[in-house]
């Protein structure tokens, strides 16, 4: 890679005037570009990018600017970058529950459903299983909701840590993109193993937010071919809940979940790859760049985009997600999730010199395949995978308010922008096409939460 930085220094200066092949097919990645895209992006401005803040709008409104300036096409059938959609969050409002003639307490009651409400009587049809102490929570409750259907579950008093953490879960209330009343789960804490008479009546309150992910495409020269798509998710976590505390005490107090890494860093490599490819303006395949929200809070921008595409049409995803960071395998150097799912790490080996190959991922234990937003597109089938830079084993800054602009590392990620440029271009050219991932069947079948 070294070696090529004088030309390319020369190519980003302008001192090789565009127009000729050989100059045009060249990288041009601008790192001043990219490294405001980011700036930006982790800035105090935007708060953390949390889904349904006024922030993330801001954010999408420059990420759409971008798309804008580069020259990017909304997708066909779209006048917009904006791909909006509704999330829906369904909580428990009002529960009672009455069970061998004695009134059960909130505390030891949770409640999952994606319908508004529903009673049952004695004579109803519910499934009532009792988990006493030598039982696994977590398995039969995972049980339970695959088979659907209404199900009173008695969780003996040992099991109230575990109790507790599924109560709060539920609470918080169940987010859908679709709601599918599949059946009713009424928990309770309780030491009874004989429910002899029933009575539950549940009022939830469901209400529909807005997000927004930003695609924007640019036209290939084969109309019909197939499609590569480049995306990062660009939401994060925003501040920290003790925030009016650290106003009324200590102004110095960092409480903004700047996410510099994860993924004001991806989101901007995703801008400037884009800006490269609008540069080249030779893709033989049409290239979409996806700018996703709510990955924070479960791959929810993803889900929704896929079920926007035909995956068979998505020749290969190119997830970008924390590469902030020089990697373990050196400076610039990336690693893939998903290694054994397809052959796209070979397919984009082709074109890097050996230094710079794509690594397996080397954190197998964290299943982080289905962690990220490839994993929406992956399950149907795409060679849809993520790429990192980042050390999770030494990852401090994770998730923290520390995840900013200052803990990157500006040489390491223009350089994994370049790999990622170089590793990409014969897909962009459709000479090359990786295999299948074989797909999952819909993981919401059925289920009641
Ligand atoms: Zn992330």
């Amino acid at each position: 890679m070294k070696k090529t930085f004088p030309l390319l220094s020369l190519v980003a200066a302008g001192l090789i005037l565009g127009g000729c092949n050989a100059s045009k097919s060249a990288l041009n990645i601008d790192k001043n570009q990219l490294e405001q895209d980011i700036a930006y992006l982790a800035s105090d401005d935007l708060k953390g990018r949390k889904s349904f803040s006024a922030e993330i709008d801001v954010a999408a409104d420059y990420i759409e600017k971008r798309f804008e300036t580069m020259g990017l096409k909304p997708l066909s059938g779209s006048n917009s970058f904006k791909q909006q959609f509704h999330l829906h969050i369904v909580k428990p409002l009002d529960v009672s529950v009455r069970i061998n003639e004695v009134d059960i307490s909130a505390e030891h009651v949770g409640v999952a459903s994606q319908s508004a409400g529903f009673s049952w009587l004695n004579n109803d049809d519910v499934t009532i299983t009792y988990i006493d102490a030598t039982m696994d929570v977590r398995n039969t409750l995972r049980n339970i909701n695959s088979q659907g259907g209404n199900h009173l579950v008695m969780v003996d008093n040992t099991h109230k840590d575990m109790f507790v953490r599924y109560q709060n879960y539920f609470n918080a209330g169940l987010s859908k993109l679709e709601l599918k009343d599949q059946g009713a789960l009424v928990m309770v804490l309780s030491n009874e193993t004989d429910v002899t008479s029933l009575n539950v009546k549940v009022v939830n309150e469901v209400t529909s937010q807005r997000l927004t992910n930003v695609v924007g495409m640019l036209p290939g020269r084969q109309a019909d071919a197939d499609v590569v798509l480049f995306s990062a998710h660009y939401d994060h976590l925003g501040q920290s809940k003790d925030e009016q505390h650290a106003h009324n005490n200590d102004s110095e107090q960092d409480t903004i979940y700047n996410g510099a890494n994860d993924n004001a860093s991806g989101t901007g490599a995703m801008l400037n790859l884009a800006q490269h490819y609008a540069h080249l303006a030779d893709n033989e395949r049409t290239l979409m760049f996806a700018a996703f929200t709510a990955e924070e809070m479960g791959l929810i921008g993803s889900e929704h985009f896929a079920k926007t595409q035909n995956p068979d049409q998505i020749a290969a995803m190119i997830n970008i997600e924390m590469i902030g960071k020089p990697s373990a395998f050196g400076s610039g150097n990336l690693w893939m999730t998903g290694a054994d799912k397809s052959d796209l790490k070979t397919v984009l080996n082709q074109s890097l010199p050996e230094e710079n190959h794509i690594q397996a991922n080397p954190y197998p234990k964290l299943n982080l395949f289905y962690r990220s937003d490839n994993a929406s597109l992956a399950s149907l089938g795409v060679p849809a995978h993520s790429f990192s830079s980042t050390d999770m084993e030494n990852n401090d800054h994770y998730h923290t308010v520390n995840d900013e602009l200052a803990n990157l590392d500006f040489d390491s990620i223009y350089k994994s922008v370049m790999l990622l440029a170089k590793a990409s271009a014969p897909l962009a050219r459709a000479e090359l096409t990786p295999s299948r991932v074989a797909p999952l069947t819909d993981k919401s079948e059925g289920k009641i939460y």
